[in-house]
Order: structure tokens, then C-alpha cells, then sequence
């Protein structure tokens, strides 16, 4: 199987769930990984923090980053707080917009111009299932999952002659602590019920499908979004 080797990954909220099973599958093979999460950490040269719920906090993580040449971008980091969309106050909604879709977008403006002058680059946008259909409770989280998808399909029109893939990865319910956080278990229960596969994914089975849209045996997919939920999206 051909690999993605020997390329500087740049993986965000790395530090738990699918964020991390990534920074592990590219580590295995051979890439060097910068991750991020909120939190100051003890150790490793390869992890940054970031905390996207404000532009400040964006704006200084996007300037460290200008000068890594960044090969490959997962833009991962991701909030879901569940509530109706009337107790959903101003607060709240920028802070989803900040950390779920502008966040990714600067950081993709942040790396586009190594990427173009190496006329290679590989950009996954996590966005979600609810970007493209609806649940209650999850207005402005479906808002920019939906929001990440068109900017994958515009950034894709314009840099993908430049050897640039970028690709939105929607998964459907996968088991970390944002789904156990959000869902009780009867919650859980209907929905593994109305899952075709019958259970939630795992975060390593979406790491390495993740891991292998970065070879470049994958070159000519670009903009679109792919679904990866044990089929639950098939069902009316
Ligand atoms: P987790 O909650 O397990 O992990 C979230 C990651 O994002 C952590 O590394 C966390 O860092 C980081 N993060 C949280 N808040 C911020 C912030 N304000 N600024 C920067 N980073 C932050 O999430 P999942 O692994 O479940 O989800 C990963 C992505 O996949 C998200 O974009 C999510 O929307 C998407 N997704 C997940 C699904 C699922 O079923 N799990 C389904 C569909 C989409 P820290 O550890 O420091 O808090």
C-alpha cells in the first residue's frame, strides 16, 4: 500500500479523539506531527497550544504557524455544545463559528502559500454529518459544519491546479468524549439501533481513512465531502 511518509503534519485538538488517533497514524508512519490542544502540556517539541474560541487566539497560533511549511493540514478541532437554538446566546454562536469554521479557514489562508510554492499540499477539514442534514439542539454546530463544506468546494475551484487536495471528511457518530458528553446512554442506544453497521465508529478506523487521503494515490479527489458513518446518512 503506498504511504504518506516524511511530511510535516500539522493536526488540530490532537490531543483526544480522532484528533489524536490521527497524530498516532501519521506518527507510525514516519511523519513529523505538530498537534495542538487548549492546554499547556509538560513535554514534546511537537505540540503547540491553541485555543481558537477567540480571533486573538487564532490570529496568534496562525502567525506561529506562517513559517512551519506545513505539508499536510487536518483542521480537526471541534466544539459541540448541544442546546435549543433560543438559549443559544451571541457568546455561544461566535465561539462555534470561531473554533468550528473561521479557525480552519485562517489556518488554511495561513498555509496555502508554502503549499503552492511546493506545488504539493493535502488540506482535511473535519465537518460532520450535520453539515449536511439537521438534529435538534445543534443549529450553530450544523451551521459551520455545513459552512466548512462550502469553503472546502471554493478552496478546492481555486488551489487544486496547484497540487493542492482539499477534502471535507463528514463522520457520522463517532465514539470519543464529545459523543459521550452529548448523548445518554438511551440516546446512544436508538442511534447504534438506526446505524447500518450497528455501532459508532471508532476514532482509529477514521484516522486511517484520514491518513489515506494524504497519499497521493487519492490525487484526483478535491472539494468533495465524504461521508464516513456506518451508513446512518443512507436511511430517510
Ligand atoms: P473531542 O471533544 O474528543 O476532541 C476535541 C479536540 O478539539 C481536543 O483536542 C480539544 O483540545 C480541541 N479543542 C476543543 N476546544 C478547542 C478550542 N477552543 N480551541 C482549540 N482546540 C479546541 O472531539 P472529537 O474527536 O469527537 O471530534 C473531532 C472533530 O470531529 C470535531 O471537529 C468534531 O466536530 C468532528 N466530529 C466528531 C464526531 C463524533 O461523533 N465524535 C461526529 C462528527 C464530527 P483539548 O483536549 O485541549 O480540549
Amino acid at each position: 500500500m503506498e504511504r504518506t511518509q516524511n511530511k510535516k503534519i500539522l493536526i488540530t485538538g490532537g490531543t483526544r479523539g480522532i484528533g489524536k488517533a490521527c497524530v498516532e497514524e501519521f506518527l507510525l508512519n514516519n511523519n513529523e506531527v505538530i498537534y495542538t490542544g487548549t492546554a499547556q502540556k509538560k513535554s514534546g517539541e511537537n505540540f503547540m497550544v491553541a485555543d481558537f474560541s477567540t480571533l486573538d487566539g487564532i490570529n496568534e497560533f496562525c502567525s506561529k504557524v506562517r513559517k512551519l511549511n506545513i505539508d499536510i493540514l487536518i483542521n480537526n478541532a471541534g466544539i459541540n455544545f448541544p442546546k435549543p437554538f433560543l438559549k443559544e446566546d451571541t457568546e455561544d454562536i461566535l465561539k462555534s463559528y470561531y473554533v468550528n469554521l473561521l479557525a480552519p479557514v485562517l489556518l488554511v489562508k495561513t498555509v496555502l502559500p508554502s503549499m503552492i510554492k511546493n506545488n504539493w499540499g493535502k488540506i482535511i477539514n473535519i465537518g460532520s454529518i450535520l453539515g449536511a442534514s439537521g438534529k435538534k439542539d445543534r443549529a450553530s454546530y450544523s451551521m459551520t459544519k455545513s459552512g466548512l463544506e462550502a469553503f472546502t468546494r471554493s478552496i478546492a475551484i481555486e488551489y487544486s491546479k496547484y497540487g493542492i487536495n482539499s477534502l471535507c471528511v463528514a463522520p457520522g457518530y463517532i465514539d470519543t468524549d464529545l459523543t459521550r458528553r452529548n448523548l445518554n446512554e438511551s440516546e446512544r442506544k436508538l442511534i447504534e439501533g438506526s446505524i447500518p453497521i450497528g455501532r459508532f465508529g471508532t476514532p482509529l478506523e477514521l484516522a486511517k481513512i484520514i491518513y489515506s487521503f494524504t497519499h497521493d494515490s487519492f490525487n484526483y479527489l478535491s472539494g468533495n465531502t465524504i461521508t464516513i458513518d456506518g451508513g446512518i446518512s443512507i436511511l430517510i
